[in-house]
């Protein structure tokens, strides 16, 4: 990427970039199989450290693998964060990518873009939903999700200061609102005043539920949508309670209060099914996908019934949101999941990551304490005792030549492509076995 950007500007502008980040451009230039070795100081010189990053620089990656710049392979259980649906330089990808870019990429919403309307049509083909806005991330669909639910309080149920009730221990993106959204405190600090009109509840916790509704709603109808994930992810891999969902639905439909769930980690068959909604028995009126739609590319989407769509003309817009390329990427991601009967997959290989996880939490009893998810969403929770951290195991497999990333201090994520195979599940596997022996 920074090879790219570097090559494709014109001389005179490379070299004042160079000079703003002291040139540290060039390093970075520099690096890759056969260059000078990757220098993370130069990296963090000119990028905000906004991420606690490791020492490893990706530069390629096919299939369910990934090499660094020192040609090191390991096998990806990252996927981007749940994002590379089809894994690394999947053929269909490279050719949507290839065939859209030199026909049209990008114009104005201004128009009618037919891939947009293909893509569309797929996800209201595929899911409960009856109209689709599309934008570039998650955070951008949950804005979306939470702009639609309070104009329909608004304009539909007189509702003048609209409550978005979420969950302690999720998280729904980066933004104001989302942040705000986003039941935990560490993600909020210092970024205060906070948006209003959001309140938590706990989740899985009907009586709590139960109660925050009538409090808020006590004297006048205040709640305008609950928003909740269908499994939270970042919050540490904590599947939803089909009973807790089904009563939550029931008193959305008494009360008329909208239900969003967040499917931008869930959603597009990671769980085994094509939504997350779809373990739980029930419909949202509103879900959000963003990650594993685009397989990579950035496309996010807020996706609603017919009875809640009520944005018109110049209430939302994005000037990428739904761009020919994107949404040529994501029909071709939402066309091979069917093509190449995915989610069976995911189901299969979900079961046999689980089980030989299970396994290892029996061998390692001091060390873990159980494994919880659906699909390929699963976390490995250490135990309480341990002083080693979910960080502490990520290093470990890392260097054993396996990716795994953290889902808060005690939890070890599993979200591979969703094209992994047996073979790749056992070598995840066995080489977590390895690294864990050594911590
Ligand atoms: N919602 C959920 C459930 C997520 O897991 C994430 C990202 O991890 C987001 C929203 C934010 O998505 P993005 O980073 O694309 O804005």
């Amino acid at each position: 990427m920074l090879d790219l950007i570097h090559l494709s500007l014109p001389p005179q502008t490379a070299v004042s970039l160079k000079t703003l980040v002291q040139n540290s451009l060039k390093s970075l230039h520099l690096s890759g199989p056969s260059g000078e070795p990757f220098s993370p100081e130069q990296f963090d010189a000119a990028v905000m450290t906004t991420y606690g990053r490791f020492p490893l620089a990706l530069t390629r990656g096919q299939g369910c693998y990934v090499w660094d710049d020192q040609g090191q392979r390991y096998l990806d259980f990252v996927a981007g964060i749940a994002t590379c649906t089809l894994g690394h330089a999947h053929p269909a990808m490279v050719a949507a990518v290839s065939q859209q870019i030199q026909t049209l990429h990008h114009v104005s919403n201004l128009y009618y873009v037919p891939e947009q309307g293909a893509l569309a049509q797929w996800l209201v083909q595929h899911s409960c939903a009856d109209r689709v806005f599309f934008c570039n991330s998650g955070a951008e669909a949950n804005e979306g999700a939470i702009k639609l639910a309070r104009k329909y309080a608004h304009t539909r149920r007189g509702v003048a200061n609209p409550i978005i009730l979420t969950a302690r221990a999720s998280f729904h993106g980066r933004t104001l609102a989302t942040v705000t959204a986003t039941g935990q405190p560490k993600y909020q600090k210092n970024f205060d005043p906070l948006m209003p009109g959001f309140a938590y509840v706990t989740y899985n916790d009907i009586a709590d539920l139960e109660a925050r509704v009538a409090e808020l709603d006590r004297d006048q109808p205040q709640v305008a949508a609950i928003m909740l994930e269908a499994l939270q992810g970042e919050g540490g891999v904590c599947p939803g309670d089909p009973a807790y969902f089904q009563r939550l639905r029931q008193l959305c439909d008494q009360t008329g209060i909208l239900l969003i769930l967040d499917e931008v980690q869930v959603g597009m068959g990671r769980t085994g099914r094509l939504w997350g909604y779809e373990n739980l028995g029930l419909e949202p009126d509103i879900f959000t996908s963003a990650k594993g739609l685009g397989g990579g590319i950035p496309i996010g989407a807020t996706l609603c019934k017919q009875f809640c769509d009520v944005f018109e003309p110049g209430d939302h817009a994005s000037t990428f949101g739904g761009n020919p390329f994107a949404c040529k990427v994501g029909l071709t991601v939402c066309q091979t999941l069917e093509a190449e009967n995915l989610l069976a997959n995911v189901q299969q290989r979900g079961e046999q990551l689980r089980f030989g996880l299970q396994r290892l939490v029996q061998q390692y009893p001091a060390l873990l304490k159980e494994v919880r998810g659906w699909g390929l969403i699963n976390g490995l929770v250490l135990s309480a005792e341990t002083s080693v951290q979910a960080g502490d195991v990520v290093k470990a497999a890392m260097a054993q030549g396996l990716l795994l990333v953290p889902a808060g201090p005690q939890v070890v994520r599993f979200v591979p492509p969703l094209i992994v195979t047996a073979d790749q599940v056992q070598e995840a596997l066995m080489t977590l076995e390895k690294a864990l022996a050594l911590l």
